[in-house]
C-alpha cells in the first residue's frame, strides 16, 4: 500500500494556475497518465500527464532535458503510443516520474520556463487508449448490482452461493475496448423474442455499466501467482469504465457460459489513469457485513483489511440527442461510491486472477463490475435504475428512458474527496450510441 509522501501535500500549488482551481480534477496532487496528440495534427500519439487544463507532453519534456536519473528512464518509457513499457517497470518507476513532475510543476520551480513549452491544452488534444490491452477481464464486485440483477434473472436465488467466496469474473474482449469519445454502434444479435424461433436485429435493451478500470503494471510469470501482499505492486492505476451491455442479447445467450455478444461490441475507458500512488489518501478498510464469511487466506491480509478499498465517488450523466439539439446540458441520473458498492478489493482481484497460475501482463485491464449502491438513485445500470422498464427514467424536456436510444451520450465522472487531502478527479468517460448498421 502506497504511503503518503510530499506529492500528496494538500498545500502544494502549481504554476499551471488552472490546476489550483478547487474544482479541477487534475491538481498537482493527481498527475494521471494518458496517451494523446494534438487533434487533427497527424502527430504520433505519446504519453502525457494531466495538470489543470493542460497536458505535460512527456516526449517534449524529455527533449527539454527536464528529467534525470530514474525519472528520465520512466519518462522515456512513456514517450511511445502506449504506456505498457512504463507500466511494466513497476510502481517505483512511475513514482520517480511523479515526484519529478510534482517538483517541476510546483510554484517557483526552476523548471517552469523549460517545461511550460511542453504543455498542450487538453481542449486541443485527442486521446488514444492509454495501453495496448492484451487481455481484459470483467469482474462482478458490485454486490448490490449482483443482487438486483440476480433478482431479475433468478428470483429464487439472487446471489449465487459462490458470490461471497469467489471474486466472480469472466474473460472479456480486449479488441473492442475504446477510449472515451469513440462512438458506440448499437449491436445486432439474437434475442429470445415472443415466438417459437429467436428474433434477429438491433438490440432493444441497450445499457451502460458504471465500472472502474484497473490497469495492470508489472506482470507475473505463468505458474507464479501474485500473493495478496504483493498485489498492489502489480496495479498501475485506475480509470473509469463503461461496460456497455445489450440486455436482451445477454438474457438469451448467457447460459451456460456467461456473457458473449451482449458485451463484446464495445467497452469505453477514460483517457486518464490515476495511479495507485495518487489514490493513497483515499483508501478505506475492507469490511464485510455482519454474518458474511471472511475471505479465504489467499484473499486476506492485514494491509487489505486496513486499507484495501478505494473511496471513489462516481456519477452518471446522460444527454439525449434532443437535449443536445435544444442546448440542454447533460444531467446526472445516478450517483454511487466504489467503496460502498464493491464486495472485493483490487488486490483481491489480482490475487484471485493469478492464484491458479494465470500470467498477467503490463496493460491488462480489469473491469470492476457494475458499482451500484444499495439505493435506486445509486444504480450503476439503466436496467436497475428503470427497473427493467417498469419505472422509466424521466429526463428534461419530457423524454423518458428505460434503455438507451440512438444519439444518447452517457458520461461517467469520478472523484476522491476527503478531509486533509486535495480532491482529485478522473476526468470523463463518455460514449454516444449510434444506430445499428
Ligand atoms: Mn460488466
Amino acid at each position: 500500500m502506497t504511503k503518503l509522501n510530499e506529492t500528496h501535500d494538500p498545500s502544494l500549488q502549481s504554476w499551471v494556475e488552472t490546476a489550483n482551481d478547487a474544482a479541477s480534477d487534475f491538481p498537482i496532487q493527481n498527475l494521471p497518465f494518458g496517451v494523446f496528440r494534438r487533434r487533427d495534427s497527424g502527430e504520433a500519439f505519446r504519453g502525457g500527464v494531466a495538470i489543470g487544463d493542460q497536458i505535460v507532453d512527456l516526449e517534449a519534456a524529455c527533449a527539454a532535458q527536464i528529467f534525470s536519473g530514474a525519472a528520465r528512464a520512466s519518462a522515456e518509457a512513456a514517450r511511445s503510443e502506449a504506456l505498457n513499457a512504463l507500466m511494466g517497470m513497476g510502481p517505483a518507476a512511475a513514482a520517480s516520474l511523479r515526484l519529478a513532475l510534482s517538483r517541476a510543476l510546483r510554484r517557483g520551480a526552476q523548471e517552469q520556463a523549460a517545461l511550460s513549452a511542453s504543455l498542450v491544452a487538453q481542449d486541443q488534444a485527442e486521446y488514444a487508449l492509454p495501453a495496448r490491452i492484451g487481455d481484459y477481464t470483467d469482474f462482478y464486485v458490485g454486490v448490490h448490482h449482483a443482487t438486483a440483477i440476480g433478482k431479475m434473472f433468478r428470483p429464487d436465488q439472487p446471489l449465487t452461493p459462490n458470490y461471497k467466496w469467489v471474486p466472480i469474473g469472466y474473460h472479456g474482449r480486449a479488441s473492442s475496448v475504446v477510449v472515451s469519445g469513440a462512438p458506440v454502434v448499437r449491436p445486432q444479435g439474437q434475442t429470445k423474442g415472443e415466438g417459437a424461433t429467436p428474433e434477429f436485429g438491433p438490440s432493444k435493451r441497450l445499457d451502460y455499466e458504471l465500472e472502474l478500470a484497473f490497469f495492470i503494471g508489472a506482470g507475473n510469470a505463468r505458474g507464479a501467482p501474485i500473493a495478496i501482499g504483493a498485489a498492489e505492486d502489480h496495479l498501475f492505476g485506475v480509470g473509469l469504465f463503461n461496460d456497455w451491455s445489450a440486455r436482451d442479447i445477454q438474457a438469451w445467450e448467457y447460459q451456460p457460459l456467461g456473457p458473449f455478444l451482449a458485451k463484446n461490441f464495445a467497452s469505453t475507458v477514460s483517457p486518464w489513469i490515476v495511479t495507485m500512488e495518487a489514490l493513497a489518501p483515499f483508501r478505506a478498510p475492507f469490511e464485510r457485513p455482519d454474518g458474511d464469511p471472511q475471505p479465504l487466506a489467499y484473499l486476506d491480509s492485514a494491509a487489505n483489511r486496513a486499507s484495501g478499498a478505494l473511496d471513489i465517488d462516481l456519477e452518471i450523466l446522460i444527454q439525449t440527442q434532443a437535449m443536445r439539439a435544444s442546448g440542454a446540458a447533460p444531467v446526472v441520473i445516478a450517483r454511487s461510491n466504489a467503496r460502498q458498492a464493491a464486495y472485493w478489493t483490487p488486490a483481491q482481484l489480482v490475487a484471485h486472477h493469478t492464484v491458479g497460475g494465470c500470467n498477467l501482463q503490463p496493460g491488462d485491464l480489469f473491469g470492476s463490475g457494475t458499482l451500484s449502491g444499495a439505493e435506486r438513485a445509486q444504480a450503476g445500470s439503466l436496467l436497475e435504475l428503470a427497473e427493467g422498464g417498469k419505472a422509466p427514467v424521466a429526463l428534461p424536456g419530457g423524454e423518458t428512458r428505460s434503455f438507451l436510444a440512438d444519439g444518447d451520450t452517457i458520461i461517467f465522472r469520478g472523484w476522491c474527496q476527503r478531509a486533509g487531502a486535495r480532491r482529485i478527479g478522473f476526468g470523463a468517460c463518455a460514449g454516444t450510441i449510434v444506430a445499428a448498421r
